[in-house]
């Protein structure tokens, strides 16, 4: 007999998680991009105990049919790519097909989902292991509750944070997947407590407002820019309005949250020197572009991306921001910014 052998999908699943799934807030993240490529609008996100007690996404979108409902939790199955083709354009949140596999391998799963006009299925599924498929009354979209988070894998149960570090990561990822898709009504409760919601009207300003106060909201300043590769839009706020921190800056890309330091450094470039030292400016911009342009299979939470003309984008958006800080007169228009 040799030494080496394959491990057991449970096993390959629960190290998968340990990239995946690195807290609470990842699962949330995982669940509402899944709910987002399900065509929902609106996605109910309710969490007890920072998500140690549970984690709750709601959705109305298209559901999983029974048939499917197991695969949905295959390593490696997914319904969003097929070919290496695919891979290189894809227009999905998701396409790795490892986070439900990867959830069900460190927690408690009930999945309770419908199709539009078919009986509902709720699926159980524990530490990776199925315990049962049922029929069950559900309207269309897919009900996922998560419990018992890490319960067998108590080195990442010890590696979390107070709970309320993990909430602030929780509210800080709801609050980006609103900023990312203001057509879809967002909502998030924690121990029963309506902590955040948008109203899903394409509104980009009253989801902003409803983060960080209607002052806020009503006081940010509308970027755009264009050229044949990329499309920008989004806010900025006026540079006396500042953080301490850049993370006020939210940025994605064909409306997935993204970071990128090249990109995030390039908005501050657009204030000049108009920006007090050690302080920055809140902003969300979108840049929507043909997705051969970038290649988000970098990083398993695929929060990195690799842009191919990222210093023309750089630009662009540098040139974008400075612009709209002219029109306003609140910089100088030196007439030589090309
Ligand atoms: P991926 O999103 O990369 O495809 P996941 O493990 O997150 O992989 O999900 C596996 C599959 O389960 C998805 O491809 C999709 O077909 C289905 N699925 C997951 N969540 C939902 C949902 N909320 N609504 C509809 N289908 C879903
Ligand atoms: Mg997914």
């Amino acid at each position: 007999m040799g030494k080496i052998h394959q491990l057991s999908s449970v096993l390959a699943n629960q190290i998968a998680a340990g990239e995946v799934i690195e807290r609470p807030s990842s699962i949330v993240k995982e669940l509402v991009e899944n709910a987002l490529d399900a065509h929902s609008h609106r996605i109910d996100v309710v969490v007890t105990e920072a998500g140690l007690g549970s984690i709750r996404v709601i959705d109305d979108g298209d559901g999983i049919a029974r048939s499917d409902v197991p695969m949905a939790f295959k390593r490696h199955a997914t319904s969003k790519i097929e070919s290496a083709r695919d891979l290189f354009r894809v227009q999905t949140m998701g396409f790795r097909g490892e986070a439900l596999p990867s959830i069900a391998s460190v927690a408690d799963v009930i999945m309770t989902t419908a199709t539009k006009g078919q009986e509902g299925t709720a699926y159980h599924i524990r530490g990776g292991e199925e315990k049962s498929l049922k029929p069950a009354i559900a309207r269309q979209g897919t009900d996922i509750l998560v419990t018992e988070l890490f319960y067998n894998t108590p080195a990442r149960l010890k590696y979390l944070k107070s709970p309320k570090t993990e909430l602030s990561h929780l509210v800080d990822i709801v609050n980006r997947l609103a900023l990312a898709n203001p057509d879809v009504a967002i909502s998030f409760t924690h121990d029963g407590r309506e902590m955040f919601r948008s109203a899903g009207n394409g509104r980009l300003q009253q989801v902003i407002a409803a983060i960080d106060g209607v002052n806020v909201g009503r006081g940010m300043i509308p970027v755009h820019g264009e050229n044949p590769d990329f499309r920008i839009s989004g806010y900025i706020s006026r540079p006396e309005l500042t953080r301490a921190q850049r993370s006020h800056i939210t940025l994605t890309i064909n409306h997935r949250y993204v970071r990128s330091y090249a990109l995030t450094k390039a908005i501050i470039a657009g204030y000049q020197s108009k920006l007090m030292v050690g302080r920055f400016p809140l902003a969300v911009i979108n840049i929507d572009l043909d997705p051969v342009l970038v290649d988000v299979n970098v990083h398993p939470a695929k929060r990195e991306v690799r842009l191919s003309k990222e210093d023309q984008l750089a630009s662009l958006l540098e040139q974008a921001v400075y612009h709209s800080l002219a029109n306003q007169n609140l910089i100088p228009d030196a007439g030589s910014q090309a």
